[in-house]
């Protein structure tokens, strides 16, 4: 027996810690949905930056049943062939040597953190446990990476936090200069703030952070959970900053809607992670590991690549005329398919209606934060619906401003 379900449903049935919105999307193809009542949305949104190929991409599909078909998980109690093969391609792509699985981008990040304290305490002692991490920043939601992550609200509430944590505003090189000494064990930011504003970092901020960590011996974590896999238009957008991190979270677009993280690093400081330090049990599934390594086969190439930069063009061209007619940003900003519109002071505080008021008019968009409107389509978004989305996109504006 099938239960049909509704909205109203999550209600009685979910910890309501989500407010998701009164549609329930039921089927996906590319870049376009089909909600339960057969209504059809162009998804600038791609499950928060996740799914960088659009849904149900054949690729991917093909990837997930033929493993589907032949094995699912072992635990780390034995290797499997997809694994080994998505990192040795990692490995190939990338600075790095040595690759962890997770699931997720928190935990990417909380193997990330946690060996930077191991290499730390080995490497150097005891007193050097200092994190540096930036204002506004974002890591995830577990208790370490969330107060990691530079908005206290999010880690409010919750009892006594974990400590040796300090925060600086992000493009403020001269605090971090003040705050770093050889207690420091790393700094970890995001080569180009998501959920905090889409908040580029200045070209000389970034090599500027990379020489203070060299200075004092500490780590730089870049967390590309975002940023990584495509999305601003390189496989990782730390080649772009010519900056290399020492560790390097990639989660999100890595499995393209099938939950997979990873943590890159070095040889010499992956070997602070003997046997019996980290683990998970899901980490480095043959099915997550089969789906991530079909995604970077074709996201990894220039077709793909380049694609995203003159999606971003025509995004940014689009979206200064809507603004040239209504008059509602003060900003577009963003790289590749990682975009962002700040509201203008007249719709400060907004963003979220604008979300809802696209979803009336059949366009699905994101916010990062109370002001700015967020654009994370897949990477490869047929130009067509991107110019049928932004139409849609301009309706919902003219509703709010017109
Ligand atoms: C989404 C995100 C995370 C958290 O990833 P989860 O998979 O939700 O745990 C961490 N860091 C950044 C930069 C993110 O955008």
């Amino acid at each position: 027996m099938t239960t049909t379900v509704n909205r109203a449903m999550f209600d009685d049935v979910m910890v309501p810690n989500y407010n998701p919105a009164q549609v329930i999307p039921v089927k996906g193809e590319g870049s376009r949905l089909w909600d339960q009542a057969g209504k059809e949305y162009v998804d600038f949104a791609g499950g928060i930056a996740v799914n960088c190929l659009g849904h149900c991409h054949p690729a991917m599909v093909k990837a997930l049943t033929e493993q589907g078909n032949k094995l699912w998980h072992l635990s780390n109690v034995y290797t499997n062939e997809p694994a080994i093969r998505l990192a040795k391609k990692l490995v190939d792509a990338t600075f790095a040597d040595r690759v962890y699985f997770a699931n997720s981008g928190a935990e990417a990040n909380e193997a990330a953190l946690k060996l930077a304290r191991r290499w730390a305490m080995e490497q150097h002692g005891e007193h050097k446990q200092q994190i540096i991490a930036f204002k506004k920043g974002f890591h995830g939601r577990t208790f370490f990476t969330v107060t990691v992550g530079g908005q206290p609200a999010y880690s409010d509430g919750f009892g006594p936090k974990p400590g040796g944590i300090e925060h600086v505003a992000y493009n403020d090189l001269s605090a971090l200069k003040e705050m770093m000494s050889d207690k420091t064990c790393a700094v970890m930011m995001e080569p180009l703030q998501g959920e905090g504003g889409v908040i580029s970092p200045d070209a000389d901020f970034v090599k500027g952070v990379r020489e203070l960590c060299d200075e004092h011996n500490a780590l730089l974590i870049f967390d590309e959970v975002q940023t990584g896999f495509g999305r601003t238009g390189s496989l990782y957008a730390y080649e772009q900053l010519g900056v290399t991190p020492d560790i390097l979270a990639s989660a999100k677009s890595l499995g393209g809607g099938f939950p997979i993280g990873a943590m890159l690093t070095t040889k010499e400081i992956a070997a602070h992670l003997k046997p019996g330090t980290h683990g998970s049990t899901y980490g480095g599934n043959a099915l997550a590991c089969a789906v991530a390594e079909a995604v970077f086969d074709v996201v990894n190439t220039e077709e793909v690549l380049a694609g995203v930069r003159k999606r971003e063009a025509m995004f940014k061209e689009t979206l200064q005329k809507i603004n040239d007619r209504y008059n509602v940003f003060g900003d577009i900003r963003g790289q590749g398919m990682l975009l962002g519109a700040e509201l203008n002071s007249t719709y400060e505080g907004k963003a979220r209606d604008f979300m809802m008021a696209g979803i009336e008019a059949g366009v699905m968009v994101l916010v990062a934060g109370p002001s700015v409107i967020r654009f994370t389509p897949s990477l490869v978004i047929p130009e067509a619906d991107v110019q049928e989305g932004l139409k849609r996109f301009e309706q919902a504006v003219a509703n709010i401003a017109g």
